[in-house]
């Protein structure tokens, strides 16, 4: 069976919306928008027009930069949009089901909470490093498991999803289920995307984004890839004029820029290193999960503490509670905000000893 089959009966019926025309160099009476508008000239495009139904320019570029073709990829507000469009083309309220590992990342709970679609949850063992298993994964499919969300690496754990486990279940599932990979901090990992899958997996979905190691989060923009009929089923589902003419301008911009992905992702694997060996100093740190991201997962004697001072010194560590209620999650900073971080668990380790 097709991917495409999958997806929600009335999905599949939906045709793209029908946008006014825009063609250069004409008067353009077709789309009730303002001949005037503030701070004229400033900007390459005109705020008063609207934006291009969807970015083609930003659109080719990501697709250069994320290695697929042109129409293999949506440009979107971030990925967060990207899980959202995704779970609302394919999962029928109350009747089709998502299932993720546990822990992960929770917009994928949320979004399939909001459609109404059923979260099975797969717990994975911090003893094992919280890998994936992917023949329990595959155990763990239903008939109505519509997609699987594996996040690599993963948030919280840090833990990366091997290829070759990928692939079984990407085999295993076929026309059963879509496989999205949400690769947000693969940069941090230096290893590859798993987009050079696509043609010979056609139930493979990849979320990208520039949040992380493009250091945009501000801009709100990321990309789904996948075969061409699923990009054309989730731009139908996705609003008209979804990316806007100041978060275009800024995205092409930064690409422009030459501050690259590369010189972040260098400084944040160094500190990340940094940190961790840092971390280990401590007494109260037992024990600190590897990462190929750009964030440490941290067992800790009572994190209840540790993230109260802290946050009384100034620094903001995330805590998630539940089956990691010993654990703390800290994203790795610049230097100078390790610095600060190291400072007051310093302060810490010395209160403990005093
Ligand atoms: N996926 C993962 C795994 C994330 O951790 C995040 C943000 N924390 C996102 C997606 C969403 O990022 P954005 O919407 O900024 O692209």
């Amino acid at each position: 069976m097709s991917i495409v089959e999958l997806a929600r009966p009335e999905i599949r019926a939906l045709r793209a919306y029908a946008a006014a025309e825009q063609v250069d160099d004409t008067v353009r009476l077709n789309a009730n928008e303002s001949p005037e508008t503030a701070l004229a000239g400033r900007f390459r495009r005109p705020r008063n027009r609207y934006p291009e139904v969807r970015p083609r320019a930003l659109q080719s570029r990501l697709a250069g930069r994320f290695g697929c073709r042109d129409d293999q990829l949506l440009v979107t507000r971030g990925s967060s949009e990207a899980i959202d469009l995704i779970i609302r083309t394919f999962c029928r309220p109350g009747v089709d089901s998502v299932l993720v590992p546990s822990p992960s990342f929770s917009m994928y709970r949320h979004y399939a909470a909001i459609q109404g679609a059923q979260v099975v949850e797969l717990a994975a063992s911090a003893a094992h490093n919280f890998a994936i298993d992917a023949d329990r994964m595959v155990a763990a499919c239903r008939s109505d498991t519509r997609l699987i969300f594996l996040c690599s690496p993963n948030n919280p754990t840090g833990t990366l999803l091997p290829r070759e486990a990928l692939e079984r279940l990407l085999a295993a599932r076929g026309g059963a289920s879509a496989v999205v990979v949400d690769e947000a901090y693969v940069e941090f990992a230096g290893v590859p995307s798993a987009a050079d899958l696509l043609e010979r997996y056609p139930n493979l979905l990849v979320l990208r984004t520039l949040s992380k190691a493009l250091g945009f989060a501000g801009a709100r923009c990321g990309a789904v890839i996948a075969q061409a009929p699923v990009i054309r089923l989730l731009d139908a589902v996705q609003a008209p004029y979804a990316l806007s003419t100041p978060v275009v301008e800024c995205v092409e911009d930064a690409l422009d820029d030459a501050l690259c992905a590369d010189a972040i992702v260098a400084r944040v694997v160094a500190e990340r290193e940094r940190l961790t060996a840092a971390l280990q100093r401590y007494a109260f740190v037992s024990r600190i999960w590897p990462s190929s991201a750009n964030f440490l997962l941290v067992r800790v004697d009572d994190a209840a503490a540790v993230m109260r001072h802290c946050a009384d010194s100034g620094v903001l560590l995330r805590y998630f509670g539940g089956d990691l209620s010993d654990c703390i999650r800290i994203s790795v900073g610049s230097r100078d905000e390790n610095d600060r971080l190291l400072g007051a668990l310093d302060r810490l380790a010395e209160q403990d000893n005093g």
